[in-house]
């Protein structure tokens, strides 16, 4: 049966006791569509009928549900993605690389990549980790080879 994203991102909302709204469900549908991660800023200039205070509270009743993750970028600014589907409330999972275009400055979830097991030195207790690269994304990389072309 194929869901509509509507329906899926209503259930997500009922798996995790939150409301489901207008603006939650929009927040969603917008993070889930992109595949970088998108700051506060962004996401404002496209849900212009929300204003800043809900959707500071519905990011961070997301990040506190284990709904999507916070990243930030070169420039300090935190990014938003959606989380794997094994993240639980105040419990992240989000161990993927994220990549960082000096570019463009998107940020990407790299979930595909199997990261190593580290080994930390004793007494090292890790829980959770954070793994970060910085670059140029395919998307900059093709227009700087047309350039150059
Ligand atoms: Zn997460
Ligand atoms: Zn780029
Ligand atoms: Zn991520």
């Amino acid at each position: 049966m194929i869901q509509t994203s509507d329906t899926k991102f209503e259930a997500l909302l009922e798996k995790h006791h939150l409301k489901k709204t207008g603006p939650r469900l929009k927040v969603l549908s917008m993070l889930a569509a992109k595949n970088v991660a998108t700051s506060q800023p962004d996401l404002e200039s496209v849900l212009d009928d929300i204003d800043r205070v809900t959707l500071y509270r519905i990011l961070n009743a997301f990040e506190e549900k284990g709904i999507i993750h916070k990243v930030f970028d070169l420039n300090g600014t935190a990014n938003y993605a959606m989380c794997s589907s094994n993240c639980e409330e105040n419990h992240h999972h989000d161990e993927h690389l994220h990549f960082n275009c000096t570019i463009c400055n998107n940020v990407y979830c790299l979930d595909e990549l199997n990261l190593p097991a580290l080994n930390l030195p004793n007494g090292f207790k890790p829980t959770g980790f954070t793994l970060y690269a910085t670059g140029v994304c395919p998307k900059c990389n093709k227009l700087a080879a047309k350039k150059a072309s």
